[in-house]
């Protein structure tokens, strides 16, 4: 049984992923920050329902806590399968951002990216399989008004898919981006009312986290294992 590590697993987007990739046969890792409870509570209904999983607390920005509990996790076992799901947000036009809103956005999504991978990736070569799938967002492709912290977030991760897709590629390890657009959870519920939904989006509607879900799961599969270094954007025809 393959073990995949969900980053931000309690999220709206991270749950389904867990659900999905438990509902094909993996023993998934539902990581939180915060909301330990509510991943505890997705094993719980994992479990329940005839899948593996368990849930582990860390935060992403943190490397030495991070490294300490990947250490722990991967006495277990290596984790062939990684999700870098876990972001944030904090939108505001440029001129009034502050230092702490562009460090804070980068840090989760960027230095939690290289805070998580790295001390995965060494078992995972050695295992010559393994899957990544970084979760970016719409943003990190077009800019986004009052998201230049996360554009640039999200924008510099396709970049380091792209270039440790070349590393690891002869090693059978695939890296890739999922660049959602407007997908309905608590994060995007913020931002967009329903009628500015229908306005935007040629779908007329938001994606629901379970699509995602699914999408992350087939580049997750080993029939997926010839698709390296891609972003795919899922948005409703958004672009
Ligand atoms: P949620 O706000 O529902 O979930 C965010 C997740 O990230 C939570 O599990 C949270 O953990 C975790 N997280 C936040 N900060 C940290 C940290 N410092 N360390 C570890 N974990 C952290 O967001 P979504 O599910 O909507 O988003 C998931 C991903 O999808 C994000 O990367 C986001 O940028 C991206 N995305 C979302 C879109 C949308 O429309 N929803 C559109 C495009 C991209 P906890 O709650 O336990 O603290």
């Amino acid at each position: 049984m393959k073990r995949a590590l969900v980053t931000g697993g309690s999220g709206g987007i991270g749950a389904a992923i867990c659900r999905r990739l438990a509902a094909d046969g993996c023993h998934v890792i539902v990581h939180a920050n915060r909301s330990h409870e509510t991943a505890a509570a997705l094993v719980g209904e994992i479990v329940a329902s005839g899948g593996s999983a368990e849930a582990v607390a860390f935060d992403v920005t943190d490397r030495g806590l991070s490294g300490a509990a990947l250490a722990d996790l991967l006495t277990g076992g290596p984790i062939q399968i990684l999700v870098n799901n876990a972001g944030i947000h904090a939108d505001v036009v440029f001129p009034g951002m502050s230092g702490e809103q562009w460090d804070s956005v980068i840090d989760v999504s960027l230095n939690g990216f290289f805070n998580v991978t790295r001390p995965l990736i060494l078992p995972m070569i050695r295992t010559r399989w393994g899957r990544i799938v970084n979760i970016s967002s719409l943003a990190g492709i077009t800019g986004n008004r009052g998201q230049v912290n996360y554009s640039a977030a999200k924008g510099a991760l396709h970049a380091a898919s792209k270039a440790l897709a070349l590393e690891v590629a002869s090693r059978g390890i695939t890296v890739n981006v999922v660049a959602p657009g407007i997908i309905a959870t608590a994060m995007s519920e913020s931002t967009f009312n329903d009628q500015a939904i229908k306005t935007l989006v040629p779908m007329q509607r938001a994606g629901k986290p379970e699509e995602v879900a699914d999408l992350v799961a087939f580049l997750a599969s080993p029939q997926a294992a010839y698709i390296s270094g891609q972003v795919i954007s899922i948005n409703g025809g958004l672009i």
